[in-house]
């Protein structure tokens, strides 16, 4: 392909216990998806349906244990917030899927931060503006190996925690989640065509709150292994 400047590689996640990669399509995540942490956010825990907003494929920033991951504070904000999700990776095609066959088109499973730029998404929303920049932006989806369905299965319970700082800051249980992965990717499909590469961020539960430069994240989901990162200093 003749390019006027230089290409990028393929935005890819490491596969656990493989050298394969997992190659990064679309990321989709889901709001509020445990019931405390919709309120926490001003919502109510009344079962709604779920709701959904993208990131940048390029938004990946892959961490394999034992390293620790390098995030930079982003640009324009001055609350900076972690979320400590279960990723769903796609490896296959899937449109308008009724939940008791969604779980096919799976490949695997990961730990994820979507990581969110808060006073933005908040100001924005406020405004009944789109919040996308609260939410896409430059290294704001670290994520762990992504783990084959052929090795973990398809988790629906089991904890997950974020500590910063060597602080539990969020803790929670899969089986908590409000619309679990079946669920979430028949609602997702009616809206987009999934593909192999995509991921699903599942949602976080209670507990988010801001970060500062020099912080260390460390977080996990029960049998999908841990996630390490630390925050960098903004890029100039
Ligand atoms: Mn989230």
């Amino acid at each position: 392909m003749d390019t006027p400047f230089p290409t990028w590689e393929l935005p890819s996640v490491a596969v656990a216990g493989s050298a394969q990669r997992f190659p990064v399509r679309h990321i989709y995540c889901v709001g509020r998806n445990y019931a405390e942490h919709a309120k926490e956010m001003g919502g109510d825990a009344a079962k709604e349906p779920p709701f959904f907003f993208t990131k940048p494929a390029d938004a990946v920033v892959p961490v394999v244990p034992p390293a620790v991951g390098r995030v930079h504070y982003p640009l324009a904000s001055k609350n900076y917030q972690h979320e400590i999700e279960l990723v769903v990776a796609i490896g296959k095609r899937g449109v308008d899927l009724p939940p008791e066959s969604a779980l096919e088109i799976v490949w695997g499973y990961a730990v994820g931060l979507d990581m969110t730029r808060r006073d933005l998404q908040i100001d924005l929303r406020e405004k009944k503006r789109p919040w996308d920049v609260g939410k896409s932006f430059a290294e704001a989806a670290p994520i762990g190996p992504v783990h084959p369905v052929a090795a973990v299965g398809h988790p629906a319970r089991g904890r997950i925690w974020l500590d910063v700082n060597g602080t539990t800051r969020q803790q929670g249980d899969l089986a908590e989640l409000i619309w679990d992965v079946p669920h979430t990717l028949a609602f997702l499909s009616r809206y987009y065509e999934l593909l192999p590469g995509d991921l699903v961020f599942t949602g976080t539960p209670a507990g988010v709150a801001a970060l500062v430069p020099g912080d260390r994240l460390d977080g996990g989901i029960a049998g999908l292994g841990t996630l390490s990162i630390v925050i960098a200093e903004a890029r100039a």
